[in-house]
């Protein structure tokens, strides 16, 4: 049997899976549109995340943005992927939890399109999330703990590793309203080859 060259033709039934299985979008794009900017990552100090230090999937923990970089470069093709969902604001006005409701299901479609791509034969398929990994209620990285109570669906987000999502979303003609009022998108990315 002849293997076909074209991409298109393992890819397009995973962004259908994706689709069915409740992303808002789905989009293929070059890994050429995925751009990294070091002050994404000075993002994570200043000022200073919540999660920093206190999540096994953000900095510190993750790799230096030039390695990332370095990694990127190896790849030619990805798969985007979002959710949305409406919150409520809370008479302090920030956001209440429901915010991260859509950021959970994202999670859970970047483990799924991950373990397809593999299983299509993107033996290097890696996923990225959006926001910290909320996998537990609390990381054991607050207790000074490295190792990761479900590390085989544990994954960062495309912040943490240095990427401008939003840069990255233009270049594939997408915007994202920042900052959020009672609507918010969740972006994820799949590197497959
Ligand atoms: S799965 Fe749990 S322990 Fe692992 S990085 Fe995520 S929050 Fe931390």
């Amino acid at each position: 049997m002849v293997k076909s060259k074209n991409p298109a033709i393992k890819i397009d039934p995973i962004i259908s899976l994706l689709k069915a299985e409740g992303a808002s979008t789905v989009l293929s794009l070059p890994v050429s549109h995925v751009i990294v900017d070091e002050r994404v990552r000075l993002k994570c100090q200043v000022p200073l995340c919540d999660s920093f230090h206190k999540n096994l999937m953000c900095p510190p923990f993750v790799m230096p943005v030039e390695e990332f970089r370095k990694v990127l470069g190896c790849y030619k093709e990805a798969i985007l992927l979002q959710t949305e969902g409406l919150f409520d604001i809370l008479n302090d006005g920030k956001p209440g939890r429901d915010v991260f409701v859509p950021a959970g299901r994202l999670h859970d479609l970047v483990n799924l399109g991950e373990r397809e791509a593999f299983r299509s034969g993107f033996r290097f398929a890696a996923g990225l999330i959006g926001g910290c990994c909320r996998l537990c209620e609390v990381c054991v990285a607050i207790d000074n703990s490295r190792i990761c109570r479900f590390p085989f669906r544990a994954r960062p987000s495309m912040e943490a590793m240095g990427i401008d999502v939003v840069a990255t979303l233009e270049q594939s003609g997408l915007s994202l309203a920042f900052p959020v009022r009672d609507r918010v998108t969740w972006t994820g990315l799949i590197l497959l080859q």
